[in-house]
């Protein structure tokens, strides 16, 4: 057997690989990054599917167009111009997830030895997704107002891509304010990197003032990415591109070339579901539930962790990032938890190098009680290992 080399230096999903011994059922897990099911509208998708096969019948079964469903595209643009973004539905792809809209942008967008501008920390799904096509990675810090923009200058010269999060960054929990957005925006147009900006997170902010993508402050074209995942569902498995049409249009042969086009029926029943059901009222409910587990967390990691122990304190999102004092191993302290049945995830894998002293936690995927208990079981392991 010959098999192709393109592989061998992409790194497994090291968070799928925690998963299967953080399933446990008497492990509390800020591991994964799992929306919380309560927050999943499970009758109100049984009736748009039953209501798209009573009136869209075998056409709803049909193959269909690699764009993707026109309503549903018209829909994802109506949105965007209540953000003060104009863009048309042609300028829309749906994909299977963000996940696919990565791997279409890095199809069109990156060459092998190519530069890429990722973030540091950076989201591990795009490390792994850009890596199959061997990239120069270049990574820029985050500060907590977002991106060094002196850094990114910097680095953005020569590079094909910039890779950025802006909001609630996976996994920092970072978010970019206004200034740095307006800079980012600026250091694209000086430049000619191209931004691919990911946002499956922005409608997810429970305090500060509301911030729309860079996007809205761009001059030079640049790729904005929007998911379903973290709104409505991630099993639907739908997200989009938002691309202008000479960036969107090889990525809608690569996606032809990769799988035809999007499933025509969960995007028709997804799109029936938002005609039926006040989608705002929806994201409101997730805000408030995400917003008091938030508050747990911090509140537990203020009362039980010692003090030289970094945090952020996100404003919106899933997760939220701790930095250990230097030379601390994240990967052995994450060893010592599952003892305690407790688990999170060590920080390295969201590095193109080795850093190991930090980890992320989840907190939108557990209940305030168990935040609570996870966080005290969490500090009495720092404590011990930091030996306070
Ligand atoms: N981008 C980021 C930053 C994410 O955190 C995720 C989900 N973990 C994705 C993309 C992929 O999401 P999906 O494919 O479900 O839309």
């Amino acid at each position: 057997m010959r098999l192709a080399q393109r592989m061998e230096s992409v790194p497994r999903s090291y968070i799928r690989e925690i998963l299967k011994v953080t399933a446990q059922p008497d492990i509390i897990s800020f591991a994964g990054g799992l929306p919380h099911p309560a927050s999943f509208p499970v009758d109100a998708v049984a009736s748009a599917a039953a209501s798209v096969l009573e009136e869209a019948g075998p056409e709803a079964l049909q193959y269909t167009t690699t764009e993707g469903f026109p309503p549903l595209r018209q829909w994802i643009a109506d949105r965007y111009k209540r953000q003060g973004i104009n863009v048309s539905p042609d300028d829309i792809l749906i994909t299977t997830g963000s996940q696919q809209a990565l791997d279409l942008v890095a199809k069109a967008c990156i060459d092998r030895g190519g530069k890429v501008v990722m973030e540091r920390p950076g989201y591990l799904g795009a490390i792994q997704c850009f890596a199959v096509f061997g990239p120069d990675f270049v990574t820029v810090p985050l500060t907590p107002r977002g991106v060094d923009t002196d850094a990114l200058r910097q680095a953005a010269g020569d590079a094909q891509v910039f890779y950025a999060v802006p909001s609630f960054q996976n996994p920092s929990g970072i978010t970019y304010d206004e200034q740095t957005r307006r800079e980012v925006a600026d250091i694209m147009a000086e430049t000619g990197c191209l931004l691919v900006e990911d946002n499956p997170y922005g409608e997810l902010r429970f305090m500060g003032q509301h911030l729309p993508p860079v996007r809205a402050y761009a001059s030079a074209p640049s790729v904005l990415l929007g998911s379903f995942s973290k709104v409505v569902s991630p099993g639907l498995r739908l997200g989009w591109v938002c691309a202008p049409q000479e960036v969107l249009n090889p990525m809608i042969t690569a996606k032809q070339a990769s799988d035809l086009h999007t499933p025509g029926f969960t995007q028709r029943i997804l799109h029936r579901y938002l005609m039926d059901n006040d989608v705002d009222t929806h994201i409101a409910s997730i805000r408030a539930r995400y917003g008091a587990q938030r508050d747990a967390m911090v509140q537990a990691i203020r009362q039980h962790f010692p003090e030289e122990v970094a945090y952020t304190e996100p404003e919106g999102g899933m997760f939220l990032w701790c930095t250990l004092p230097e030379g601390i191993s994240a990967e052995a302290l994450f060893h010592k938890a599952l003892e305690r049945k407790v688990a999170f995830v060590p920080g390295r894998p969201f590095y193109v190098d080795e850093t190991d002293d930090t980890f992320r936690l989840n907190f939108s995927n557990s209940s305030p009680e168990l935040i609570e208990e996870g966080i005290a079981r969490l500090g009495q392991c720092l404590r011990e290992y930091l030996g306070r």
